[in-house]
């Protein structure tokens, strides 16, 4: 069995109360899982979550951050908070935050660059909407959302999450065999890469996901939220 990696993507589902209460009930389970487990919370809940997981091999995941080193962002986190914070990776242009903060391209490159200089690992969010999907051009879309990132990094490791839009939190998730084409592509064109599904991975879905030998594992939302079914999404 190859271990896998799994990013539970708690968006803005849980409080830091929340979170601290999942780990702290859970932690004989989670310092011995047969995967690798990185939790992306909220920004407020990492330090503490940092400290009750030192006995444990789980990671912490930012869910973004500022394309600023520092200065006069109010609002933001910069990639050092997150370091400092005890993350060792970060997401980069989720779909939720392309979304809301209308993120172009470029912005993401220099979110990814951020991440890179503190000394974390992106995870950088791609995916295409229904619309891209129905006209078949998902591979030229994907393609573009990476264009600048692969002239930026020179090479650099990161992971990509390949997320189509349709399929988060749908219950709906792509045919293996449409998978694989996808990944077989963006593996030419980011060479180097490590590549992980996000869309509705949960029980249902899981198994077959899991055939995929081009992607090291997953991000996953409604299905990390409650301890037992992430859990039993771990010890297949
Ligand atoms: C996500 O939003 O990153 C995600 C994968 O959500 P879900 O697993 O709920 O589809």
């Amino acid at each position: 069995m190859s271990i896998r990696l799994f990013i539970a993507n708690w968006k803005m589902q849980k409080t830091v109360q929340e979170s601290l209460q999942f780990v702290n009930n859970n932690l004989e389970k989670l310092s011995k899982l047969k995967h690798k487990l990185i939790i992306a919370p909220t920004a407020p809940a990492l330090t503490a979550l940092h400290q009750l997981l030192k006995e444990t091999d789980v990671a912490l995941c930012g869910q973004n951050c500022s394309e600023f080193k520092t200065g006069p962002y109010t609002g933001q986190v910069s990639a050092q908070d997150l370091v400092e914070s005890g993350c060792n990776y970060v997401l980069v242009g989720h779909s939720e935050e392309r979304a809301a903060s209308k993120l172009t391209n470029e912005q993401v490159v220099e979110k990814t660059l951020r991440i890179f200089e503190a000394g974390m690992i992106p995870v950088v969010c791609i995916g295409e909407p229904q619309e891209i999907r129905d006209a078949g051009t998902t591979q030229e879309y994907l393609e573009e959302q990476l264009y600048l990132i692969k002239r930026a990094i020179q090479g650099a490791p990161l992971y990509i999450a390949y997320e189509p839009l349709w399929a988060i939190g749908s219950g709906k998730t792509p045919t293996n065999q449409e998978l694989a084409k996808i990944f077989d592509t963006l593996k030419l064109f980011m060479q180097g890469c490590a590549f992980l599904y996000g869309g509705s991975v949960n029980q249902d879905t899981v198994q077959e996901l899991k055939k995929l030998e081009q992607i090291c594992g997953f991000l996953i939302g409604n299905a990390s939220l409650e301890f037992e079914t992430l859990y039993r999404l771990l010890q297949e």
